[in-house]
């Protein structure tokens, strides 16, 4: 331990300030998702199997709705830009715009050069769950997503069956790409029903049992033409374990849905990232 300076209470309590003020961000119509959305029919329904993962599609001006069923289950999450993988979702850069968790009228922000919405949320029906006395929040953009890799350097595993290796397999069953092509382009997720947050005392990634409970959804609004992949987590409801086959695993669905025409008059899909690529030269 190093020596603190005669200074070191007044540096502590020097009360921080937020690195990206978010109050000017575009704001979303949430009344006119609303409304869009309650006239809005299921178009196409898909379930990713515990263990595995499922893919699909979203037009822009569409909605998809993520469900629990079953039991209590979380999602990882990975968001393409529909016909350019190279356009996908930026977790890091979701987290330093809205924070550690994400919920209703909060967006799913893509990557470099284009970071503009992917996804609106437009409902969350774990809202009321807020942070709990541990720190803890649900929907979160901190965790990466589980993987062999991690599974083998620390405990020497060959497993198959995180959700990176799900999410590998969908995107090469929705693109046709091979496994190892696809593997690329799978990234940090969006951790769905996920309750997660840091110790305060080490600052170690934690995570306890989701609150989730079936028939617990959460809804998003599609910006741009998506490619989406959930992997129904290994983890289960994430109380115990993860990268294994002893936890109690349930099925997510995925529903798309179309709102009426007309209903979305006065929206227009985001437009690239104003920024001129010069890098200063
Ligand atoms: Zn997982």
């Amino acid at each position: 331990m190093t020596q603190a300076p005669p200074d070191a209470d007044a540096r502590r309590a020097i009360p921080p300030v937020i690195c990206y003020p978010n109050d000017t961000l575009p704001v979303p119509d949430m009344a006119l998702y609303a409304s869009a959305l309650a006239g809005a029919q299921v178009v196409s329904s898909v379930l990713a199997p515990p263990r595995e993962a499922c893919h699909f599609r979203v037009r822009a001006g569409q909605f998809f709705r993520i469900t629990s069923v079953d039991g209590p289950q979380v999602g990882d999450l990975n968001l393409w830009h529909d016909g350019d993988l190279t356009e996908r979702f930026y977790s890091g850069k979701t987290r330093a715009l809205h924070g550690t968790h994400v919920s209703t009228a909060e967006r799913l922000w893509s990557s470099f050069p284009h970071l503009r919405p992917m996804a609106t949320i437009v409902e969350d029906t774990l809202g009321w769950y807020g942070i709990d006395g541990f720190g803890g929040s649900v929907h979160d953009v901190i965790g990466t997503r589980c993987d062999p890799y991690t599974g083998n350097l620390l405990a020497g595993t060959q497993y198959h069956h995180c959700c990176h290796s799900n999410l590998t397999r969908a995107l090469s069953d929705a693109t046709g790409l091979p496994l190892l092509e696809a593997e690329p382009h799978v990234h940090d997720v969006l951790n769905v029903f996920m309750c997660t947050g840091f110790t305060r005392d080490t600052g170690q990634y934690f995570m306890k049992a989701s609150p989730v409970r079936p028939g617990d959804h959460l809804t998003l609004f599609a910006e741009i033409d998506l490619l989406g992949a959930l992997s129904a987590c290994p983890g289960g409801d994430c109380s115990a374990q993860h990268s294994s086959d002893s936890a109690a695993c349930f099925p997510l669905q995925v529903e798309v849905l179309a709102p009426a025409a007309g209903a979305l008059q006065g929206w227009n899909p985001p437009v690239a990232n104003g920024y001129n690529r010069s890098h200063g030269r």
